[in-house]
């Protein structure tokens, strides 16, 4: 099968601004940054998203991802970090291989990540927790 863009990243194949490397994850500035710093968090092995990647791997990609948001904070004078991983084409995801993105914030930086509040009611709720737990 062919690689994909990030496993080529992993790889070295193909150039990327790299912040952090080991045997697990790589970190690199994102090609198109949605602000000063935008960081992806990538396993070096192919997983194709969040829910598909094993525990140990994930747990260490979310320290990279910790220690990252705190050099933003501290060398890039960023005031806040939105950290996430999109899951399949309906959640935006756009590369099908497993990465944080580390989103440094800025007053005033004009980005939004809204979430419109929606109206629900008590029994679709009830419905839907049930659901969920059911399947943990
Ligand atoms: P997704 O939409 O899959 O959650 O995020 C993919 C991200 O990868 C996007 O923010 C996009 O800008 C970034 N990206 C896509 N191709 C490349 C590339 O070749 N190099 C780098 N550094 N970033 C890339
Ligand atoms: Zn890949």
């Amino acid at each position: 099968m062919d690689k994909c863009i990030f496993c080529k990243i992993a790889s070295n194949e193909i150039k990327s601004y790299k912040v952090y490397e080991d045997d697990y994850v790589i970190a690199f500035l994102d090609l198109n940054p949605a602000s000063r710093g935008h960081t992806l968090v990538v396993t070096k092995e192919h997983f194709d998203n969040f829910t598909t990647v094993p525990k140990d791997i994930l747990n260490h990609t979310m320290n990279v991802a910790q220690l990252i948001a705190q050099a933003a904070i501290t060398k890039l004078g960023a005031k806040g970090i939105n950290i996430i991983t999109n899951v399949g084409k309906a959640a935006g995801q756009s590369i099908m291989h497993f990465h944080v993105h580390v989103i440094p914030r800025y007053e005033d930086d004009g980005l939004s990540l809204t979430f419109p509040p929606k109206q629900i009611e008590d029994k679709e709720l009830l419905l839907i927790s049930d659901s969920i737990k059911s399947g943990m």
